[in-house]
């Protein structure tokens, strides 16, 4: 395959600025110093070498138009930095996925009011088919045709995916160490997938040190991660959608490197600013694993720094140990009066049988990692019981069987006889 043909029109900044269809993105801004440049593939602030985010001007937007669009995240596209025209594009359609009411969890954990946000029906089982989605649009119209990125596992099946039905080439790097499934689930799209040895905080710098050399590459999360994160908006959108155009009391957000989080924060301000929602008071709460809880650390002991730490837990799509949107977790769980927690493996792989015993979902180890951390956040009172309160599930149980494979299994194994079944269940006859 070649990975070098044309490279991107508009990595210099700026140069291609105004004739850039992106949608309601109007510049890039710093989150730290405030800088603005125009929209161009661009990550950090030639000022500061802080984050750039995408800033936008809205025009009008109404419920009914946006009620009117496809049933997946185009139906936000005026709320996105994506080409007016995305739908016409091949795309993978993620988004727009259950809201389910919870009722027997709610139960179990001691919520009265609980939704989860089913994210494991996107194209490839995970949100990352969102970030995914807006970061290819994006990088189409600056120029790109080659999609790349350093993953955990759920955005190198996403990025592999999308590519391959936008019929572009994709690099794919990965931790040597991934769950099997997540390989397969990557390989399956005959990407150019390159297993590292090292952890994902390796993997992500060698990506960005290849970002610099390989221009035409667009690694979603890296050069055009400010596009890339917007996606997450969609999220928050669906969500207050789903409940009828309100934005619920309180919501559980895993974190990784803590972008999701911060991108519903984002999306619930802008629904209340463009006057979609009604004024609404929210909590975020965000969601860590023991073996990876950086944010929860720094949370815990009332510090803006987040060290990094060295991964070690089930929930790898989930083990990034230097988070680059820690500082801005903090901030907006801090700011809408959440909390940040963590919880054992034991108590991720427990969640994820709670949640498939009461709600028939099957949730990969992130999953088990929100569900869990809702129960903790209860336990001491940083959650309202009463409080309309949404979890996040982000993935697929598909995708990392390895986590209880030796904890469920069939009840008995029994000869095809009637009589056989009758003793192994007990019912006498
Ligand atoms: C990537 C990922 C997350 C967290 O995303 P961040 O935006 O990096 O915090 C959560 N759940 C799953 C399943 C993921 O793959
Ligand atoms: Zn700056």
């Amino acid at each position: 395959m070649t990975l070098t043909e044309s490279g991107p029109s508009s990595t210099t900044s700026g140069s291609a600025g105004s004739s850039l269809d992106l949608g309601p993105a109007a510049a890039l801004a710093c989150r730290a110093c405030g800088h603005r440049l125009a929209l161009a593939a661009e990550f950090a602030c030639p000022q500061c070498f802080g984050p750039l985010e995408v800033a936008y001007e809205f025009g009008r937007v109404t419920r009914e138009q946006i009620e009117r669009g496809p049933k997946s995240l185009w139906r936000y596209k005026d709320l996105l930095p994506v080409p007016s025209t995305v739908e016409a594009h091949p795309n993978m359609d993620p988004g727009f996925t259950r809201l389910v009411k919870a009722d027997r969890l709610g139960a179990e954990l001691g919520f009265r009011n609980l939704w989860v946000k089913d994210d494991t029906g996107n194209p490839t089982h995970s949100f990352k088919d969102r970030v995914v989605a807006v970061a290819l649009a994006a990088a189409r119209e600056l120029g790109f045709r080659v999609l790349a990125c350093p993953s955990t596992g759920n955005l190198a099946n996403a990025t592999a995916a999308a590519a391959a039905r936008a019929g572009w080439d994709s690099v794919v790097l990965i931790p040597s160490s991934l769950e099997r499934a997540k390989v397969i689930m990557t390989a399956v799209y005959e990407t150019s997938l390159l297993a590292v040895d090292g952890t994902y905080d390796d993997v992500n710098r060698l990506a960005t040190e290849l970002a610099f050399e390989q221009e035409d590459w667009a690694f979603v999360n890296v050069n055009v991660r400010p596009y890339y994160a917007e996606g997450s908006k969609s999220l928050g959108y669906e969500i207050a959608e789903q409940l009828g155009w309100r934005i619920p009391a309180q919501t559980v957000v895993p974190v990784a490197s803590g972008s999701q989080l911060t991108k519903i924060d984002k999306a619930y301000g802008e629904l209340v600013s463009l006057g979609l929602v009604d004024g609404a008071e929210w909590r975020i709460s965000g969601a860590q694993a023991a073996g990876c809880s950086p944010v929860s650390t720094a949370f815990a002991e009332g510090t803006d720094v987040v060290r990094p730490q060295k991964p070690d837990t089930i929930a790898r799509s989930l083990a990034i140990g230097n988070p680059a949107d820690g500082p801005y977790v903090l901030d907006a769980v801090r700011r809408t009066g959440g909390t940040v927690t963590d919880v054992t493996d034991d108590e991720v792989r427990d969640a994820m049988r709670l949640l498939a015993r009461t709600e028939g979902i099957f949730a990969e180890t992130a999953g088990g990692v929100t569900v869990a951390n809702a129960r903790k956040q209860l336990e001491a009172g940083t959650l309202d019981p009463d409080a309309d309160t949404v979890l996040l599930i982000t993935g697929d149980g598909l995708k990392t069987l390895d986590a209880i494979e030796g904890q469920v299994g069939p009840t008995a194994t029994v000869p095809a006889t009637s009589a056989a079944v009758r003793e192994a269940l007990g019912i006498s006859s």
